[in-house]
C-alpha cells in the first residue's frame, strides 16, 4: 500500500520548469547563472490588452461564465482561425481552455484508451510523451532528424501508422527545435492519412507558436487541407503570440460541436471555466487592429536575435545549428563538443543504470550550467523515446541580446574546456546521476 496512486509513476515533466532546481543549486554553490531555458516571450503584454481586462474586472466581471467560453471570446477565436486556415469554424466547435496545454490532456482524455497507439514528434513538447505513458497508451515516436530541418518526410509517418493509431501529434513550429512544416510536407501527411488511417483517428495540431514564423515563411495548418478539418483539433492560444503566458489563456478548435462539448464537459471537471477578464483581454488580443503591430515588433527582435545567435554557435567548434523559421529556440547540435570533451566516452563508462538515467547532451547540459554558468535545455527532456544518440540541446532565445551574447561566450569557453570536464566526472552533485 501507498499514499500515492500507481499511476503518478508514470506521468513525466517539463523540465524547463524542473531545471530551476539545478539552477538554484549552482547558484547556491556561487555560480552566476545566465538563464537560456524559458519558453516564454520576455516581452510585456501590449497595454491595449490588459487594458481590456482591466475594464472587464471593473464591469464586475468576477463570476463563473459559461465553462466552454464566453460567446464573444469564442467568436473572435473562430474568426481567428477561419481566416488565418481559411476554413469554416462556428464559435460552438471553440472551447476556452486555461493556456493551449489542457488541450493535450483533453485530447489524450478524449480520445485514447489504453494500449491505443499516438504517434508524436520526438524532440517534441514533454508534454505529449507525459500522458501517453500515463494513459498506458503505446508511445509510437516519429523521430525528427536535422537533416530534414526537424521535419519529416511523410513515408516515414506512413510507416508508423497503424490500425490501432488513434492520435497523431503534429507541432509546426516546434518547440523544440523551431523546424516548421511546410505545406508540401502537410499534403504529403494528409495524403498518408487519408490512405492509410481508420476513420477514428484524430489529429492534434498544436499551433502555439503560428504567428512566430521567419525569412517569409507563412504558418500552415494541417486542417486547411481537404478531409482534415473534420478529424483535428486545432490547440493555439495566447500565450506566445501576445506574450501572455502567465495569464493561462489558451483554446482548442474541435473537428465538430459535440467534441467540442466533451472538451466544455471536461473543463466543468476540472477548472469549470477560464476567468472572464482574462478571455475578455483575449478577444481584445485577437480583434484589436493595435495587436498586429505588438506582434510584428517581437517577431522582428526574435528574428534579429536568431541572425545573431546561430552564425555564433556555428563557429564555435563542435557545434552546427540549423536556422530555425519559426518559434524562439535555436537547437544546435552538440555531438561533436560532446566528442572532444570526451562525453560520450564518460557516459559509455557510467553503469547501466546510471548511464540509462542520462545521455551526453545531458551531460553537456548540467556541465554548461554547473560548470560555465548557462542553463539550456537537453534533448531529453524533449521525450525520452527517440533520443538515443541525438546529442542536441535547446536556447531560448527569449533573452535580450547583451544576456545570449555572454551566454554564447562561456558556452564556447565551455565547449573546449575538456579539463573542466574531467573535473566535472567527479562532482556527484553536478553530475546528477
Ligand atoms: N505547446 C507547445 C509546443 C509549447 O511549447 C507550449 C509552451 O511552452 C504549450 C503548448 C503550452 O502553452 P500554454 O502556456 O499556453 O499552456
Amino acid at each position: 500500500m501507498s499514499a500515492i496512486a500507481a499511476r503518478v509513476a508514470s506521468l513525466g515533466t517539463e523540465n524547463a520548469f524542473r531545471i530551476g532546481e539545478d539552477i538554484a543549486k549552482a547558484k547556491q554553490r556561487g555560480v552566476d547563472v545566465i538563464r537560456l531555458t524559458l519558453g516564454e516571450p520576455d516581452f510585456d503584454t501590449a497595454p491595449h490588452i490588459t487594458e481590456a481586462a482591466r475594464a472587464s474586472l471593473a464591469r464586475g466581471d468576477t463570476h463563473y461564465v459559461d465553462p466552454q467560453g464566453i460567446l464573444p471570446f469564442r467568436k473572435a477565436a473562430a474568426a481567428h482561425i477561419a481566416r488565418t486556415r481559411g476554413i469554416e469554424v462556428s464559435p460552438d466547435d471553440v472551447v476556452a481552455l486555461p493556456g493551449a496545454k489542457p488541450a493535450i490532456a483533453y485530447s489524450f482524455l478524449a480520445y485514447v484508451n489504453p494500449g491505443d497507439e499516438v504517434v508524436y514528434p520526438s524532440p517534441g513538447f514533454p508534454i505529449y510523451e507525459s500522458w501517453v505513458t500515463f494513459l498506458g497508451a503505446k508511445p509510437v515516436p516519429l523521430v525528427l532528424r536535422e537533416e530534414k530541418a526537424f521535419a519529416f518526410e511523410p513515408a516515414e509517418l506512413e510507416a508508423l501508422l497503424t490500425p490501432r493509431t488513434k492520435l497523431l501529434i503534429l507541432c509546426s513550429p516546434s518547440n523544440p527545435t523551431g523546424g516548421v512544416l511546410s505545406p508540401q510536407v502537410l499534403e504529403g501527411v494528409a495524403r498518408v492519412i487519408e490512405r492509410k488511417a481508420g476513420p477514428d483517428l484524430r489529429i492534434f495540431s498544436d499551433e502555439i507558436y503560428e504567428d512566430l514564423t521567419y525569412d517569409g515563411f507563412r504558418h500552415a495548418s494541417i486542417a486547411s487541407l481537404p478531409g482534415m478539418r473534420e478529424r483535428t483539433v486545432i490547440a493555439t492560444g495566447l500565450s506566445k503570440s501576445f506574450a501572455m503566458t502567465g495569464w493561462r489563456m489558451g483554446y482548442a478548435v474541435l473537428p465538430n460541436a459535440a467534441e467540442a462539448r466533451l472538451f466544455k464537459q471536461l473543463n466543468i471537471n476540472y477548472v469549470s471555466c477560464v476567468a472572464p477578464f482574462v478571455q475578455e483581454a483575449a478577444r481584445e488580443a485577437l480583434e484589436s487592429p493595435k495587436s498586429a503591430g505588438a506582434v510584428a515588433a517581437m517577431r522582428e527582435e526574435f528574428r534579429r536575435r536568431r541572425d545573431v545567435v546561430v552564425p555564433a554557435l556555428n563557429e564555435i567548434p563542435g557545434v552546427r545549428c540549423n536556422l530555425p523559421l519559426g518559434a524562439f529556440y535555436v537547437f544546435p547540435n552538440v555531438e561533436g563538443v560532446c566528442r572532444s570533451l570526451g562525453v560520450h566516452a564518460f557516459h559509455a563508462s557510467l553503469p547501466k543504470d546510471r548511464r540509462a538515467a542520462t545521455s551526453p547532451a545531458t551531460l553537456f547540459q548540467r556541465f554548461l550550467l554547473y560548470y560555465h554558468g548557462v542553463a539550456v535545455v537537453d534533448r531529453r527532456s524533449f521525450g525520452v523515446l527517440g533520443s538515443e544518440g541525438q546529442d542536441f540541446v535547446r536556447l531560448s532565445i527569449a533573452a535580450d541580446l547583451p544576456t545570449l551574447k555572454k551566454g554564447l561566450e562561456r558556452f564556447a569557453k565551455a565547449a573546449s574546456d575538456a579539463d573542466g570536464f574531467r573535473r566535472f566526472t567527479g562532482d556527484a552533485e553536478a553530475l546528477g546521476v
